[in-house]
């Protein structure tokens, strides 16, 4: 039996109990939607569902899929479930050409099936690869590093084809560094293993373990690497205008989420120490294979589409939510 839900917009969120994906559930119940969660929570979180319908099941297994389908009417659909650890994918490609891209068309099958004919993708800036100049416009040349750019370049290039073969609409969100938590503190980053650059240093600063910089003779003004943090009550923001844009007619299209503004390893360390009031012991150490030496958006693009800019990320903001939300037990 089909459940009819009230008039609000109904969405599905696929890893909507994930980091990305559950900052934008909560942006979209805010904004009156009507959400459900299909997640396999291999690496999300059952505590950040909200309160929402969560179907337990991976992308891979069609019949849970076409079962959601037929259970709730869906205007929408947010596609964040994926594997995203760059270092993981140079060592396991199959594990994300069979989630990411796999997976991800058996999601593209079950929405044509269903007459669903528009999403919002969590794509990312390693589909560009090392970029010949930075800032980097959307239409920079696609030239991902690993599989797992790879497997996003694909998705990204699968949409474009289900749009002209089924009409199925999509935005392709290509997101540069998400960092940040929700101010609430109820819903924060939470990776295991964690990677990724804030959490670490805010890890060393908590509990005195230097963190290892991996590189410091970049061509980049203190020699280590440059990226462009964004907010991820940003992101969550840029999904529902995305969602909205598509209801009002929006083409097909991929645009990059970022502020334009880049900072190094070693300015991000100096913020937590700033906004700790406690040293970071760190080390130098070798380069990361695979890392550019800067990586920053244009965002031209998705204020012009979207009527989006960021607005919670100051590298203060986000140090300032990260560190609550890290140091929340502490
Ligand atoms: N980084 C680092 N030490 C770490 C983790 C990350 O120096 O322990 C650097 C990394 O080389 C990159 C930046 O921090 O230049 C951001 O890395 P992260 O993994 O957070 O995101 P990525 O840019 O790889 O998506």
């Amino acid at each position: 039996m089909r459940r009819e839900r009230s008039s609000a917009s109904s969405v599905l969120v696929t890893g909507g109990a994930g980091y990305i994906g559950s900052h934008t559930v909560k942006a979209l119940l805010e904004a009156g939607y009507d959400v459900v969660v299909f997640d396999d929570l291999s690496r999300g979180h059952p505590e950040f569902i909200q309160g929402v319908p969560l179907v337990i099941g991976e992308l891979s297994d069609e019949r849970a899929l076409s079962d959601v389908f037929t259970e709730w009417k869906f205007d929408a659909v947010l596609h964040f479930a994926s594997e995203s650890l760059v270092g993981e994918s140079m060592r396991n490609p199959d594990k994300y050409f069979r989630r990411n891209v796999a997976g991800g068309i058996s999601l593209l099958s079950s929405m044509v099936r269903a007459g669903v004919k528009k999403i919002v993708f969590s794509s990312s800036a390693a589909v560009y690869g090392d970029p010949e100049s930075v800032p980097i416009p959307e239409t920079a040349p696609l030239r991902p590093l690993s599989p797992y750019g790879e497997s996003k370049v694909f998705f990204e290039r699968a949409l474009l084809w289900y749009d002209k073969a089924y009409g199925l609409r999509s935005v392709s969100l290509r997101y540069f560094n998400a960092a940040g938590a929700d101010p609430s503190g109820r819903l924060g980053e939470e990776h295991d293993p964690e990677t990724h650059l804030i959490p670490l240093v805010i890890r060393a600063a908590l509990t005195g373990e230097p963190i290892t910089v991996f590189g410091d003779d970049y061509p980049t003004p203190d020699g280590t690497c440059v990226r462009d943090y964004i907010h991820v009550s940003d992101l969550a923001e840029a999904h529902v205008l995305a969602l909205k844009a598509l209801s009002e007619g929006l083409e097909t299209t991929a645009l990059n989420l970022g502020t334009g503004a880049g900072f190094s390893v070693l300015e991000i360390i100096k913020a937590v120490e700033e906004v700790s009031g406690k040293k970071v012991p760190y080390l130098i150490g070798e380069r990361r294979p695979g890392d550019p030496a800067i990586l920053v958006a244009q965002c031209a693009r998705a204020r012009e589409v979207l009527g989006w800019s960021p607005s919670h990320s100051s590298l203060r903001e986000i140090v300032e939510t990260a560190w609550r939300w890290h140091s929340r037990e502490g």
